[in-house]
C-alpha cells in the first residue's frame, strides 16, 4: 500500500519519501497468497477489485515493472441451498462491470477436470482472475515511485508521529525527523501502534493466517486456477508450474487477541496436513500431493473485514489498514485512492465509504449479496 500510494503520489508531481523498516514486502505482502480476485459482496470491494485487476493486467506498461500476474481464472460453486444467494452474487458483480458467469457444473467440470463437484448445483467462474508475485508487486511500484523522482530508505523505523498545533507535522525516525505537512501511515499490523502515537486508536485485531505449498503428482493433470471452497473452508491457486497454494477461507475467533509482534511466522505439520485433507476433498488427487512447506502471517482485521483508507486524526493525517486478509489485491487502487485523498484531488464515494468514521457512525459496510456467511475471504 505504501509503494503504491508512493508511486501514485510521486507521479502527480508530489515530494514524497517512502520510509520501510526492514525491506520492501517484508509484513503482510511478502506472505500474501496473493489472489487476484473480482469475487466481493460489495459494491465498494467489486469495483476497487476490478480497477486493480485491470491495472495488474498492464503492470509492466504502467511501472516499467512485472508483477509476475498469472491468468488462470477463478471459480466457486453453491450447494442447491446456496444457488439464489450465489445467483444475487453473480447479478451485483456483473451490474458493477465484472463479467463473472454463473456455469453448469458440465461447464465447471469442463473448466476445472480435477474438481469433485457432485455436491454442488452450480458454479461461479471469472476468467480473468489470477495471481501475482506480492514482493515483485511491491518492489515494482517503490522502484518505479523512484523513477518519478520519490526518495526510498529502507531500514528506517518510524518510531512516532509529530503533531504541531493540531495538525501534522512530520515522524520522528530511530535516526532523524522528517517534517511533511502530509503523511500516510501504510505499516500494516504495525499501523494502530503508529497513530496511537498521534493519539488516534483503531478498531482492528490480529487475527493468524495460514497457508501451505502442496507439490501435486505429477499425474495430476491441468492445475485447478483460484478456488474458493466454501464448504471446506479452504482457497487455492496454482503457485508456479508444480505447485499449489491452499489456506484457509474461515476465521479462528479464538485467535483474535494476537499482537504483531513477537509472531510465529511457521505452519505446523498437523495444520498443513489438515489444509491437504480439505483441499482433496475438492480435488481428489491432492491427497497424494507432497507437503512443502508453509507460512503464517498476520491479516489487520476490521469489524466489517473491509480496510479503512483516507484521512484520520489529526489534519494531514492519510491511513490504509485492516486489510482483513484481502488487501494484497487491492493496492493499485487504494495506492491511486490514497494520492487522491492526500492531494485533496476531489470527492470520491470509495473513500467515504471506508472512512474510519463509519464505524463511529454505525454505518459499517454489510455484504450487498452476501454469500461467504461472514468468512473473511483472501
Ligand atoms: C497468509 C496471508 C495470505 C494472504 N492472502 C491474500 C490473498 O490471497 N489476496 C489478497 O489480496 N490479500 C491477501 N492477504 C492480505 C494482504 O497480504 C495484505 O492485506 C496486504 O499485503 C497488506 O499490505 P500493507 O501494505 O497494508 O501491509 P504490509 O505488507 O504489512 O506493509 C507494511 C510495511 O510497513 C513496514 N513497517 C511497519 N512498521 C513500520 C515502522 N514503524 N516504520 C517503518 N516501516 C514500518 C513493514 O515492515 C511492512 O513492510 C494475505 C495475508 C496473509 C498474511
Amino acid at each position: 500500500m505504501g509503494a503504491s500510494a508512493a508511486w501514485h503520489l510521486a507521479r502527480e508531481g508530489a515530494t514524497v519519501v517512502l520510509l520501510e523498516r526492514d525491506s520492501i514486502g517484508a509484513g503482510a505482502t511478502g506472505h500474501s497468497g496473493a489472489l487476484i480476485r473480482r469475487h466481493y459482496e460489495h459494491p465498494v470491494g467489486i469495483r476497487l477489485a476490478h480497477e486493480s485487476l485491470e491495472f495488474f493486467e498492464r503492470f509492466r506498461r504502467h511501472t516499467g515493472y512485472d508483477a509476475g500476474f498469472v491468468r488462470v481464472g477463478f471459480t466457486t460453486g453453491a450447494r442447491k441451498r446456496d444457488v439464489p444467494s450465489l445467483k444475487r452474487l453473480v447479478a451485483l458483480q456483473r451490474e458493477h462491470g465484472v463479467a463473472v458467469k454463473l456455469v453448469e457444473l458440465d461447464e465447471l467440470q469442463e473448466i476445472e477436470p480435477a474438481m469433485d463437484a457432485r455436491d454442488l448445483a452450480v458454479g461461479l467462474y471469472d476468467e480473468r482472475a489470477g495471481y501475482a508475485d506480492p514482493v515483485a508487486t511491491a518492489l515494482g511500484f517503490a522502484n518505479a515511485a523512484r523513477g518519478e523522482g520519490a526518495v526510498v530508505r529502507e531500514r528506517v523505523d518510524v518510531r512516532r508521529l509529530v503533531r504541531e498545533r493540531g495538525r501534522i507535522a512530520g515522524v520522528r525516525t530511530a535516526r532523524d525527523t522528517i517534517r511533511a505537512d502530509r503523511v500516510v501511515v501504510a505499516a500494516g499490523n504495525w499501523t494502530p501502534a503508529l497513530l496511537a502515537t498521534a493519539n488516534v486508536r483503531l478498531p482492528v485485531r490480529f487475527v493468524r493466517g495460514e497457508v501451505a505449498v502442496l507439490r501435486r503428482p505429477p499425474d495430476f493433470g491441468t492445475p485447478p486456477g483460484l478456488h474458493f471452497d466454501y464448504y471446506n473452508d479452504t482457497y487455492s491457486r496454482p503457485d508456479g508450474t508444480r505447485d499449489t497454494l491452499v489456506g484457509y477461507m474461515g476465521t479462528d475467533p479464538t485467535k483474535a487477541r494476537l499482537r504483531p509482534t513477537p509472531f510465529d511466522g511457521t505452519v505446523r505439520e498437523s495444520t498443513a496436513k489438515d489444509l491437504r485433507s480439505r483441499l482433496a476433498a475438492r480435488f481428489p488427487a491432492m491427497a497424494r500431493a507432497q507437503l512443502r512447506g508453509g507460512w503464517a502471517g498476520l491479516y489487520d482485521v476490521t469489524p466489517d473485514l473491509y480496510p479503512i483508507v483516507g484521512p484520520c486524526g489529526p489534519s494531514g493525517l492519510h491511513v490504509a489498514v485492516g486489510f482483513s486478509g484481502h488487501g494484497f489485491k487491492l493496492c493499485p487502487s487504494v495506492g491511486r485512492l490514497l494520492a487522491q485523498a492526500v492531494l485533496g484531488n476531489g470527492e470520491s464515494p470509495a473513500l467515504d465509504a471506508l472512512s474510519l468514521a463509519r464505524f463511529a457512525r454505525r454505518r459499517p459496510l454489510r455484504p450487498v449479496a452476501p454469500f461467504s456467511k461472514g468468512r473473511r475471504l483472501p
